[in-house]
């Protein structure tokens, strides 16, 4: 169950992950180990910047489009508003966003830039408002608790500092309330009650929204893991369903299609050969030793005829105890010499037989053909059929041989290809 991810080197088990996934609960956070946790951060880096530049893009906009309301809730302070928002606090927060739009801009950077902006936001208002007299203004302070949701959830800070953050807004909105010359005892408790509420709510739902990220992650993290998987064990099965178990040769279905891949691949008028190999009175064996030693002389044959072939010469067993070799590019003129490898490779085993008529030895007919590949189709059973029936005369000629058979080179308007 191991896996390496290809971006960040980790290695990691689905039921490491599951383990951790198991981990958090609604006050632990979900714990990574360290190389997770590494790779969690690089993750999380670019989503959480692009994130945060929209939040403080947004933000500053409220910030800057609120004046309107301003207007008639402090008319007396309007001036000193619109000069501390568009000389102080706006530059200020688009500093930061500047900052945090890089594509290097660090987490510490951004969260740096969160705290800033947020910050700058309510000094800036609050401190306007304390020198207002209209009875609006008073209630004008509340509106920290809007910068602190926005700037601890929307600019995506982490933890720890939402709460200083939190507290930072707080302090400025209850100091904002006591220096106030609307300022009340009163007022100055309510302040106090519903920014400690609002701080509770706000830091709560940013912890499980952190909490939430790092599941996020893990979960896509074992997606991926999982894909991975399968798509190794279809790589598997596609394998598997192509090789002959018993001798490991390809089957019928990987040899068809090992040679129709050669047979796209090739140019026009690229010579082509098949040979059909049949173990000779092979029943006789069988009948005479037993099916595993019959085996046994499948597995040896196809080992004899594997190391004689050459490089692009495809051996394949098609079923039984027969075996075919195509060569797709292999001149014509070497098909006799191909055969009579073969037949001599499996001679030389000197695998004793003796038995229902056969030779001393086990041996093997073979039957060749040889085509070309050309412009239009070529009947590959046709072609396959034509060994197959050289392969009959090997047997009617009394075994342990191989013939050839070579049709004429077409003719240039024939316009011939071989296809599957
Ligand atoms: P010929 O020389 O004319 O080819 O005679 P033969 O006996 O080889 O041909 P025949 O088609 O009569 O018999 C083929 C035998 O191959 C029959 C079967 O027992 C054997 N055979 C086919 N597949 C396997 C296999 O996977 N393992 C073993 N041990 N024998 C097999
Ligand atoms: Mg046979
Ligand atoms: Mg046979």
């Amino acid at each position: 169950m191991g896996w390496t991810s290809c971006r960040t080197g980790i290695h990691v088990t689905i039921d490491e992950i599951n383990k951790c996934l198991s981990s958090g609960r609604i006050f632990t956070t979900v714990k990574l180990p360290l190389h997770l946790e590494s790779a969690f951060r690089d993750y999380e880096r670019d989503h959480r910047r692009r994130e945060s530049v929209f939040g403080l893009a947004l933000g500053t906009f409220f910030y800057i489009a609120v004046l309107v309301l301003d207007r008639v809730v402090a008319p007396d302070v309007f001036v000193q508003d619109v000069l501390t928002r568009f000389c102080v606090g706006l530059p200020i927060n688009l500093a930061m966003i500047w900052l945090v739009a890089r594509p290097a801009c660090g987490d510490a950077v951004r969260q740096a830039a969160g705290c800033i902006a947020g910050l700058t936001c309510c000094l800036t208002v609050t401190s306007v408002m304390i020198q207002s007299v209209s009875p609006g203004a008073a209630i004008y302070f509340s509106g920290n608790l809007i910068i602190l949701g926005f700037t601890i959830n929307l600019v995506a800070l982490h933890t720890p500092v939402a709460v200083l953050v939190c507290c930072g807004i707080t302090v400025i909105m209850i100091a904002g309330a006591a220096l106030s010359p609307l300022g009340h005892p009163a007022m100055v408790v309510c302040y106090t009650l519903v920014g400690v509420l609002q701080t509770v709510v706000c830091v709560f739902a940013n912890w499980c929204l952190q909490n939430e990220r790092r599941r996020t992650f893990l979960t896509l993290q074992r997606d991926k893991i999982r894909l991975r998987q399968i798509s190794q064990q279809r790589d598997l099965l596609e394998q598997l369903a192509a090789i002959d178990p018993l001798t490991g040769l390809a089957n019928r279905r990987g040899f068809d299609a090992m040679v129709d891949a050669d047979l796209n691949r090739a140019e026009v008028g690229t010579p082509v050969c098949v040979a059909m190999i049949d173990i000779d009175c092979f029943k006789a064996f069988n009948d005479s030793y037993g099916h595993p030693r019959g085996d046994a002389v499948l597995r040896a044959v196809a080992d004899a005829m594997a190391v004689r072939c050459e490089p692009g010469q495809r051996l394949g067993r098609l079923g039984g105890e027969e075996f075919a070799v195509a060569a797709v590019g292999t001149d014509h003129a070497a098909l006799p010499a191909l055969g009579e490898r073969l037949r001599r490779a499996v001679e030389a085993r000197a695998l004793p037989h003796g038995r229902g008529g056969a030779g001393p030895v086990v041996t093997i007919s073979v039957g060749l053909a040889g085509s070309w590949t050309t412009g239009s189709v070529l009947d590959t059973g046709r072609f396959f059929a034509l060994a197959d029936e050289a392969l009959y005369q090997a047997k009617r000629a009394g075994r342990n041989r191989a013939v050839v058979t070579v049709e004429e080179p077409p003719k240039a308007s024939d316009g011939l290809r071989l296809a599957s």
